[in-house]
């Protein structure tokens, strides 16, 4: 699923090629990945595309005082092409053609139809739900004490990828995040003293700071489907941690896994697997 860091290129990649380029027509042939219906997507026409950005993990194109916002969920993805889809695309949600024969194209990948986009005007934006209800950018500035956010008696690993506490970070860089910062995924926000939620923060902004330096250097247009996300935990499982050695332990979820070292993170204790108690029950 796409986080800030891969939202983030996106947008700059997306920005720099598309800012001041003049929009033909919009189509949404994905049914359900539409949500508005005013200003129809006949208004996008002849407009130029003035920006591309980002908030929280939401992308933002915008074309004077419209803009479309759009989620890309799990297995979304909003790409530049240089020549336009045939009609038996089934993955294209969204076309966006534009001039000299290209396409901005919102691709799903999988059976679910997940990701959706909303056509607004630009006054709008703040106010709907999913924008007003988001927390804080996780990056480049997050707050400079984060224990007010964090006062819940969640786990760390939760309260992280909620995007109502703090906007951007999701499954995989939760992980490297907690990792960096060497704390226990299963810490309540709550039990964070002064010292520890100062290296949170820091561990928050080099993580993902490192990730989009990372991608300044690797991702180029066309967007690849999968990007290269350079991590040292997440999906390490059973391997050795990359700082101290010791053996990356993992919890299963029904639908993600959670990543950590035992020994830096939860002084030496494993974490019970989830899908393992479940079966022992
Ligand atoms: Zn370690």
């Amino acid at each position: 699923m796409p986080e800030l860091p891969e939202v983030e290129i996106t947008a700059r990649r997306l920005d720099a090629a598309l800012a001041g380029v003049a929009i033909e027509s919009v189509t949404a042939p994905g049914i359900n990945a539409l949500k508005t219906f005013d200003p129809p997507l006949s208004a996008l026409e002849g407009r130029e595309i003035t920006r591309v950005g980002r908030r929280g993990k939401h992308l933002v194109v915008e074309a004077g005082d419209l803009l479309l916002l759009v989620h890309l969920m799990s297995a979304g993805r909003l790409q530049l092409y240089g020549k336009r889809a045939g009609p038996r695309d089934r993955t294209s949600r969204l076309l966006v053609r534009i001039e000299g024969d290209r396409e901005l194209r919102l691709r799903e990948f999988g059976t679910k139809q997940a990701a959706w986009v909303k056509l607004l005007r630009a006054e709008t934006l703040g106010a709907e739900d999913v924008i007003a209800s988001l927390g804080p950018e996780a990056w480049p500035d997050p707050p400079a004490d984060l224990r007010p956010l964090l006062q819940a008696a969640r786990p760390l690993h939760t309260l992280l990828r909620d995007q109502r506490v703090i906007a951007g970070i999701g499954r995989s860089w939760v992980d490297e995040i907690l990792w960096t910062a060497r704390l226990s995924p299963f810490k309540r926000g709550n039990d964070l003293d002064q010292d520890e939620a100062f290296v949170l923060r820091e561990s928050i902004v080099t993580t993902l700071d490192g990730a989009l330096e990372h991608y300044e250097q690797v991702v180029k247009l066309p967007i690849p489907d999968k990007l290269p996300l350079p991590l040292q935990v997440h999906r390490k499982a059973g391997e050795p941690c990359p700082r101290c050695g010791a053996t990356i332990e993992a919890v299963h979820y029904e639908d993600y896994v959670m990543c950590y070292c035992p020994d830096e993170q939860t002084a030496g204790k494993v974490l019970k697997d989830r899908r393992l108690s479940r079966l022992l029950k």
